[in-house]
């Protein structure tokens, strides 16, 4: 067989780059080493009908206005606003921090003072990464900084990649930061929704062109010989590709518990995270995220952080920490010699990326190939 692009991965990088080169014209072969598209991003209905993500909970949510018109051709949209909250003190209240969080654990008059200085310091709105807020010389706000650090980000952390809070990148913890406001949800994007019939549906589309060929259950290394093609984009993790050359790039890695009841809701919210008690680090819910309020039964995700280990786990997340982006940086030195072999994605960047970064990622690499 010999085609213009094998694009390894079917998840949303590879899916973008497939679809956008084959409307150009091109020919392409996917091929993804599980059994299904999608990536991490795969759902699919239980015997008894609840939508389920296999890798966790998925909820979409961008900035980009780009990335919303892109992806809007291939689904309808159910707009879902996600909520959290997170169990402190025995207390459920509202992640991220926010104003209502202040007034839902302290007194009135601890509340108004806090909210007074908050307000005053970084105006109404203002998104405060907890490590910036915990800098505060202002002993009010030193104070909060300190509750809300060991309150909601230390444990979380310590379970979620093993180490504290100040020894990832600053943006790790910065995605959920102190809320200046009174928004309780948990993004602010512009765009916040679900696809109406499920992510699988979205990408069966994405995938239907007639120029794109699809090739599941085969590892890249099986195909490499087997095929011929002009151009490769690999969009596995990027230290497998190179053999290791430089040592493995760290992962986390998670395992998910479901656990069914037949009561038609759980929780109150999408997702409820449990900082300083149990295993795990959160349960969703997930019929909150699709919308399938008219089951009567339910089913809950538990999220239990481990190690990656090659082989027995899967690498979901890239540890973003500067002395494993150092030895990603000789892995794209390598990557930059290679002439017509593209890197992308979460794992062939090496980056912590949502699904509409990603998308976002494949759609500029698409820009750059297809036109440079
Ligand atoms: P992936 O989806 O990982 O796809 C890569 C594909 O490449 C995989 O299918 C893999 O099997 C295949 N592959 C790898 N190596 C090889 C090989 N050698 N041969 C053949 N195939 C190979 N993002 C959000 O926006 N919102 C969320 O709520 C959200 N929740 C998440 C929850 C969890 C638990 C995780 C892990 C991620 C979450 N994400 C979320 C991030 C989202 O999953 C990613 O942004 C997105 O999946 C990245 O797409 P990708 O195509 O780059 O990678
Ligand atoms: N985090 C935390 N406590 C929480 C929620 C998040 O400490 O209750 C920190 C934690 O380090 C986590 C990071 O913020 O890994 C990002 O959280 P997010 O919910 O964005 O993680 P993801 O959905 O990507 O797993």
């Amino acid at each position: 067989m010999k085609v213009d692009y094998l694009i390894v991965g079917a998840g949303f990088t590879g899916a973008t780059l497939a679809e956008r080169l084959a409307s150009i014209g091109k020919r392409v072969l996917v091929v993804d080493r599980r059994d299904h598209i999608g990536g991490n991003a795969y759902d699919e209905h239980t015997e008894d009908g609840i939508l389920v993500h296999r890798y966790g909970p998925h909820i979409f949510h961008t900035n980009s206005k780009k990335v919303f018109a892109y992806l809007s051709r291939f689904t309808e949209w159910r707009p879902y606003f996600h909520r959290v909250q997170a169990v402190v003190e025995g207390k459920a209240v509202p992640l991220p921090f926010s104003l209502a969080t202040l007034r839902a654990l302290f007194s009135e008059r601890v509340a108004d003072k806090l909210e007074e200085k908050l307000i005053a310091r970084y105006g109404y709105g203002a998104r405060v990464p907890i490590l910036k807020l915990k800098e505060e010389e202002d002993p009010d706000l030193r104070f909060l900084a300190e509750y809300v650090y060991r309150n909601v980000f230390e444990g979380y952390t310590l379970k979620q990649w093993g180490v504290r809070p100040e020894e990832l990148s600053p943006s790790v913890t910065g995605r959920v930061p102190v809320l200046v406001s009174y928004d309780t949800r948990y993004f602010q994007d512009a765009y916040q929704a679900m696809p109406k019939e499920g992510y699988t549906a979205l990408f069966r589309r994405m995938l239907a062109h007639p120029n794109i060929k699809l090739l599941l259950k085969a590892d890249w290394k099986e195909v490499e010989g087997e095929v011929r093609f002009d151009r490769l984009i690999f969009t596995g993790p990027i230290d497998e590709f190179f053999g290791y050359l430089y040592g493995p790039l760290p992962y986390r890695s998670l395992h998910f518990r479901l656990e069914r009841h037949s009561v038609a809701w759980f929780q109150e919210v999408g997702t409820v995270n449990y900082p300083n008690e149990y295993p795990y680090t959160r349960v969703t819910e997930f019929k909150h995220l699709t919308g399938q309020a008219y089951l009567p039964h339910t089913l809950l995700c538990y999220e239990y952080p481990e190690a990656y280990e090659s082989g027995r786990n899967e690498p979901y997340y890239p540890v973003p920490k500067e002395e494993n982006e150092e030895r990603y940086r000789l892995y794209l030195e390598e990557a930059r010699k290679l002439k017509e072999v593209y890197f992308a994605g979460r794992l062939g960047d090496y980056r912590y990326y949502n699904m509409d970064q990603a998308v976002a990622r494949a759609l500029k690499l698409f820009e750059e190939i297809a036109h440079g």
